[in-house]
């Protein structure tokens, strides 16, 4: 295993470059971690990250541990849309600083700026999250640790605390003249792509905390493909093209039901039951019924059509195409959505962006 002098959080956007360059224009060595779950993380591009970058990078999947402790709801509440930014800080230093001793490094980077977000980086929550991860000492943020106490890498001389920054607040001046002097060759968008930040996936995620006490990771996954349907407690979700279908094809988990017009080309509908929810044989022709509406040649035949039901002990089932069924299956909005958020989540905190 090659060792490293520190390991950084690595998200790829622009400050979090800028960090793991400033400790390693020091001539330390400097391993970015780039953390993965089914809300943030795109472990396709590292090997883009790496060559332009010139760094060494690592997938890092926390998608378990992250999904329990959404279901658990974040201590320190959540922010604007669903995104725990405190909580989800905390659980990547803790998970960074198991990783220390396995790559022999001393201290962790984090690319945070004091006062850049209005809530999680706000000085008071820069030291909660130093605290609550138990990182007191061993987490330097090169680009405003000239704003915040010495850490141990300083302190030991290990890294030079006068080639460090002073940057604060929401401005971009700073990062864009460092970026220049470390000439990347490329600028991230300084937003990082967290589907919790933002609204269209939150309000297909939010039913799984509303309807699952123990969600995992796949169930997120599932709910992020094609268009999402609730009927109360009961979900499915329908494929829009090819590659929806596809990618649905490639979610199926044991004990879902997998919806398809006999004979029929046309989207694929997969239902996953969740604890409690009932899939009797009404259920699953309700949802055939509905999953044939969006089938154009089921619709044209005017008539009766055959849904195979994978999964269904008495498939093929033969419904009339309707998307107005008994069960009124609708999808998620992000209205129904902020309501339930309020009364599943704390939301006072410091938690949010
Ligand atoms: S936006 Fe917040 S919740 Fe999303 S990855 Fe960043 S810190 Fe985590």
């Amino acid at each position: 295993m090659p060792s490293y002098h520190a390991l950084a959080l690595f998200s790829g956007g622009l400050d979090s470059i800028l960090a793991a360059k400033t400790v390693m224009e020091q001539g330390l060595s400097v391993l970015c971690l780039h953390f993965t779950s089914p809300f943030f993380g795109k472990p396709g591009k590292i090997a883009h990250w790496r060559e332009i970058y010139g760094l060494d990078i690592i997938p890092v999947d926390v998608a378990d541990a992250y999904v329990a402790m959404m279901a658990q709801g974040p201590t320190h509440g959540l922010g604007k849309i669903l995104n725990p930014c405190v909580d989800c800080k905390i659980l990547m230093l803790r998970r960074a600083k198991v990783l220390l001793a396995e790559y022999g490094a001393s201290f962790i980077i984090s690319g945070e700026v004091v006062g850049q977000r209005p809530m999680s980086q706000r000085l008071d929550a820069l030291n909660i999250i130093i605290r609550d991860s138990g990182t007191k000492g061993i987490l330097l943020r090169p680009l405003c640790a000239k704003r915040l106490p010495e850490t141990d890498a300083e302190l030991s001389g290990l890294v030079d605390r006068e080639r460090l920054h002073a940057i604060s607040g929401r401005g971009r001046k700073d990062q864009m003249a460092l970026a220049a002097r470390y000439a990347l060759a490329e600028i991230p968008t300084p937003a990082g792509g967290c589907l919790l930040t933002e609204e269209p996936s939150a309000k297909r995620f939010f039913p799984l905390f509303a309807h699952k006490a123990a969600p995992v990771p796949a169930d997120f996954e599932l709910a992020n493909i094609g268009r999402q349907y609730w009927a109360g407690e009961r979900w499915l979700a329908i494929g829009r093209n090819q590659s929806d279908n596809t990618r649905l094809e490639r979610a199926v988990a044991p004990g879902d039901l997998v919806f398809k017009v006999r004979y029929l080309p046309g989207p694929l509908g997969v239902a996953r039951p969740l604890p409690g929810s009932a899939w009797d044989a009404a259920t699953v022709a309700d949802a055939a019924a509905f999953v044939a509406s969006f089938n154009p040649k089921a619709m044209a035949t005017a008539g009766d059509v055959q849904v195979d039901v994978a999964g269904f002990p008495a498939s093929p089932v033969r419904v009339t195409p309707s998307r107005a069924t008994p069960l009124g299956w609708a999808e998620p909005s992000w209205e129904a959505a902020k309501e339930g958020k309020r009364q599943r989540f704390t939301l006072h905190g410091v938690g949010g962006r």
